[in-house]
């Protein structure tokens, strides 16, 4: 026996591009999202302007919404997660608890693309002050304020005349156990920095590094004219505290290519947080019974040429449930996850009736 659709966990960019390829394939998608509306993270928290050319996310993330509500294969249920799964490859049950209840869903194949979340700052071993300080904000935080295109401190509403940045905040720290890169949150500092160099031209920015990791072009695309044209300071060194100065905050650390301490007053401090799998990941990997990596994201266990099967058969995952990912990633294994599923089901049909 076997079932035709594909479950499709996670209504964000990866799962939204996931359901959109199964039916341009020409297959069933049901997609289950917890939130009461799709889009994941960048609309959740608000992104201004996806990096690298500041596209505005809103009507992007729009438009892969649209592709699925429009399409007569794809259904949705929001406001929804899945309890349990019972059956067999090929012939999932899945439980549905939703609005209505709780309710069964037949599926042949599953797609697990449940995401992740912002690191917590509060968890970080260096002391940067985030749940003590109005002005130490996170990238996500500024993401937001830059969608309503105004960028104040906290503290008094006034415009900041100095910013840093600071990077790695939750990633290659061995003592928290995070020890991999996040991949993109060298490009979306330098990307937020531009931006509030465009709305403040008189502020000074600053990004403090421990080595710039930008992404494939990233690096000619924000890196360079972060520098050479909007004169984004990158400093390479190591900031290990943030303490309160008069109504500034003082930014303590070490000058690594010079190798001298530094301390410079700041208005407005950003963590550069990296991401963890959320907790849906955690959760929904559990209940599929599929493999997680040390860190919690889902593992893919086919090898660098197959990055999106999961440890059981019929079971696929994309996006950041998979580990530190960007938008081009997330969309292209959330495709790649969709062939995969929607492959098995053919194989399937045409081995029982052949
Ligand atoms: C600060 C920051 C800024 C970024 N800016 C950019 C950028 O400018 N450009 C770029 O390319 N990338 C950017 N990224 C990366 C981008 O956000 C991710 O690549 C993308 O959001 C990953 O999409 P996803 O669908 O895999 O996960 P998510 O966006 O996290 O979506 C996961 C979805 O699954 C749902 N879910 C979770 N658990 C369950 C469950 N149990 N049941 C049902 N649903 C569930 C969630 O509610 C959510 O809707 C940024 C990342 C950070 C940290
Ligand atoms: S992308 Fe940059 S800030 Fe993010 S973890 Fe990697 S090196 Fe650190």
């Amino acid at each position: 026996m076997s079932f035709d659709a594909v479950a499709v966990i996670g209504g964000g960019p990866g799962g939204l591009r996931a359901a959109h390829a199964i039916t341009e394939i020409g297959g069933k998608a049901v997609l289950i999202e917890q939130r009461e509306f799709l889009g994941g993270t960048p609309v959740a928290e608000n992104y201004a302007g996806l990096t690298p050319h500041g596209e505005p996310a809103g009507p992007q993330i729009q438009r892969m919404i649209d592709a699925v509500t429009a399409h007569p294969d794809a259904d949705v249920h929001l406001s929804s997660q899945v309890t349990q799964l019972d059956g067999e490859p090929g012939a999932y049950t899945l439980t549905v608890r939703g609005p209505g209840g709780e309710q069964p869903l037949e599926c042949g194949a599953i797609v697990l693309a449940t995401g992740f979340t912002h690191f917590d700052p509060g968890r970080e071993t260096q002391m940067y002050g985030y749940y003590e300080f109005p002005d130490v904000i996170t990238l996500p935080d500024l993401e937001s304020m830059l969608s309503q295109h105004q960028v104040l401190r906290p503290s008094n509403g006034q415009p900041p005349e100095r910013v840093c940045f600071i990077q790695c905040v939750g990633s290659r720290d061995r003592h928290i156990g995070n020890e991999y890169c996040s991949k993109v949150c060298c490009g979306v500092a330098s990307k937020e920095a531009i931006e509030i160099r465009q709305l403040l031209p008189e502020s000074k920015v600053y990004i403090f590094y421990i080595d710039m990791r930008m992404y494939g072009y990233w690096e000619n695309e924000i890196y360079w004219p972060a520098q050479e044209k909007h004169h984004v300071q990158y400093v390479k060194g190591i900031i290990t505290e943030v303490l309160p100065k008069g109504d500034r905050l003082l930014v303590r650390g070490e000058d690594t290519t010079m190798g001298r301490p530094m301390e410079l007053p700041m208005d407005l401090v950003v963590l550069s947080v990296g991401m963890e799998p959320s907790a849906g990941t955690k959760e929904m990997a559990r209940v599929l019974g599929v493999a997680q990596n040390k860190y919690g994201f889902v593992e893919a266990v086919g090898g660098p040429l197959d990055t999106v099967s999961t440890s059981r058969e019929g079971i696929y995952a994309c996006g950041a449930a998979l580990g530190p990912a960007d938008l081009e990633d997330t969309v292209s294994s959330g495709a790649a996850a969709a062939m995969k599923a929607v492959g098995y089901l053919h194989r399937r049909t045409a081995a029982s009736a052949s």
